[in-house]
Parts: structure tokens; C-alpha cells; sequence
């Protein structure tokens, strides 16, 4: 197989756009990709203070070089949930800090052991559903990390396949106050929240998978929490991969074509409330990730009387 471009020897063959490319050539159209769903979505700016929430997996790393190579601003930030089974945490807090460190990039890593006193384990005995407590613990330490550090816009290495497969599990449940919500920029709807990019929606897993593997960036290829019960949206991703087997373009297609569709679909305005305790937008009194740190204390406490 010869580069479409310069008839060299191919590393990719990208069925969807009838393009076979070799490693320079792929790694140009792979920034014209991310600089162009910047520009379609309107992410960001060439100025703005951006945090890129980083896992040790290959799509946040990807992103993180992808937006240095662009010349964007661009701090990474780690949340070390204090997972020992597999070593997980630990590896992949060592996958972010060693990518920083050989790029001359900013780190933040934020344990929330260190600030909150509970690891995740402890966390989880606060509620039943333990990847949503994982979702929860995220969401509030990137909004936390983002205010405090003065960024403009967090960004997270969500690919073209997780967008693909939310969408199509919100429309096989015909749940339109989530599709309403989906978007490659999510707006910031109370002071304290910071608009949420994915600048790599438009590009496969396949390819991110490839970019990181091209420009020589060390991940932690077992991205799937130990904890996780990813089932579901792993037998998701698996169909749209046989429709795209069948029909190539087939993914891109369908993610691109609801956003330029979504407006049909409408969501209720958020509460405007804010939690007693952390100040943080919330439904209740309580956010959710406040109610959780109390449940787990409270269940420590009870432990040891
Ligand atoms: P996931 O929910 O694990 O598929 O991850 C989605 C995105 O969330 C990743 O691409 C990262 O941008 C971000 N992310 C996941 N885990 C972490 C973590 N421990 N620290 C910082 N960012 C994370
Ligand atoms: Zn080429
Ligand atoms: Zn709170």
C-alpha cells in the first residue's frame, strides 16, 4: 500500500476518506483534522488557557501533543483516584508524568486521597454504581481545576468511536434530553464552570491509536478501568465497527450529521442552584459529589465505632 500523497510506503489505510497515507502524511492530516473540528465547533482560541484532562491513555496524550504541535496552551491535568488493583493508578499517573516531563510540559496531578482523605475504593462504598461515582469525582475535580488555574476551556480525549456509540445509545433509548446535550463543545452554564471541548471527535480510535503510536508516546494500552462495567458501550462500539466494515464513512456520517441536526432535539434548562457546601452548580442542596464524600465519611465513621 503507497501514501495517496507521496507514493511512499503506507502506515495507514483510512477506508472512510479512500486515503492511504505514510507517517508524516498521516500525521499532517491528523492536526488538519484536530485544527479543523477546532475551527468547525468553534473549541477554542489561538489564546486560550487550555487544560487537557489526561487518563495515561493514548486519546488524551494524542490530544495533549496534537494541540502542543498546534501551538496551542495547553496544561495537562491528572486525577489520581487512589485505584491500587492492577496497579492502575500508579502506571498510569506514570504514563502522564514522564510524557510531561520528556515535552517540557505542565502537569497538574490532583489526588484526591491527598485532598479529600478517601480513596476511591472508600468513595464507592458510598453509592452502588461504581462508574458513576468515577464519572462524578471526575467531572467535579476537572471544574475544580479548571476555575482555580484560570483556564478557559477543559478539554478531554473523547475519539470519533465514544461519540459515535453515546449517540447511538441515546437514540436507541430515544433519550433526547441526553442527545440535546451532546456536543464537541459543551457551554459553560453557571460562573463557575468552564466550557468542555473535544477537539478529537471527528477522528477514529483507529487513528488516534495510530498518531500515538507514529510520534512514539508511551500509554497505558488497558485504558479500561478495572473497575469498569464498559460492557455495554463496548458492544456498541463493536456494531458501528461492523456497519463501518460494511459501509466505511459509515460513523463519521452519523456523529457529524446529528450535529448538524441536534437542534431538533431540546433539553431543559439547568437548576441554577448551587451546593452548600462546595458552591458548585448542583440539582440539590448537596451536589452529587459532596453527598458522596459525606455517605463514604459517614460509613468510615461507623466503621470504626
Ligand atoms: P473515559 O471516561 O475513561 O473514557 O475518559 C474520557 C476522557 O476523560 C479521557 O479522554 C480523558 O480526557 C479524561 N480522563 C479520564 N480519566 C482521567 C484521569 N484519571 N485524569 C484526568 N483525565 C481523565
Ligand atoms: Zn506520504
Ligand atoms: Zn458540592
Amino acid at each position: 500500500m503507497r501514501c495517496s500523497r507521496c507514493r511512499e510506503q503506507a502506515v495507514i489505510n483510512l477506508r472512510a476518506h479512500r486515503l492511504a497515507l505514510c507517517e508524516e502524511h498521516f500525521v499532517e492530516r491528523f492536526l488538519e483534522v484536530v485544527e479543523r473540528a477546532i475551527r468547525r465547533y468553534s473549541l477554542m482560541r489561538r489564546s486560550s488557557r487550555v487544560l487537557v484532562a489526561v487518563s495515561g491513555g493514548k486519546d488524551s496524550l494524542a490530544l495533549w501533543d496534537a494541540l502542543t504541535e498546534l501551538g496551542y496552551r495547553a496544561d495537562g491535568l491528572y486525577i489520581d483516584l487512589g485505584i491500587r488493583r492492577q496497579d492502575y493508578s500508579r502506571i498510569s499517573r506514570e504514563k502522564a508524568e514522564r510524557f510531561a516531563e520528556q515535552r517540557g510540559l505542565e502537569l497538574r496531578v490532583f489526588s484526591v486521597q491527598e485532598e479529600y482523605g478517601l480513596s476511591m475504593p472508600e468513595l464507592r462504598r458510598g453509592s452502588r454504581e461504581v462508574c458513576s461515582v468515577c464519572g462524578i469525582v471526575k467531572r467535579h475535580v476537572m471544574n475544580r481545576v479548571a476555575l482555580e488555574g484560570g483556564y478557559h476551556v477543559l478539554a478531554t480525549g473523547h475519539n470519533l468511536d465514544d461519540e459515535a456509540s453515546v449517540l447511538l445509545s441515546n437514540l436507541l433509548r430515544w433519550n433526547t434530553e441526553l442527545a440535546a446535550r451532546q456536543a464537541p463543545r459543551v457551554e459553560a452554564w453557571h460562573e463557575k464552570l468552564r466550557p468542555k471541548v473535544k477537539p478529537l471527535c471527528l477522528l477514529t480510535e483507529k487513528e488516534t491509536a495510530t498518531y500515538a503510536l507514529v510520534r512514539g508516546i508511551d500509554y497505558v494500552s488497558e485504558l479500561e478501568c478495572p473497575f469498569s462495567a464498559g460492557a455495554t458501550s463496548i458492544a456498541l462500539k463493536e456494531a458501528l465497527n461492523r456497519i463501518e466494515e460494511h459501509s466505511p464513512g459509515t460513523k463519521l456520517y452519523f456523529y457529524t450529521q446529528f450535529l448538524k441536526h441536534r437542534r431538533i432535539f431540546r433539553s431543559e434548562k439547568p437548576a441554577k442552584r448551587e451546593c452548600r457546601s462546595c458552591g458548585f452548580p448542583s440539582a440539590g442542596e448537596l451536589c452529587s459529589f459532596c453527598r458522596l464524600l459525606l455517605k463514604s465519611r459517614l460509613r468510615g465513621e461507623k466503621r470504626d465505632n
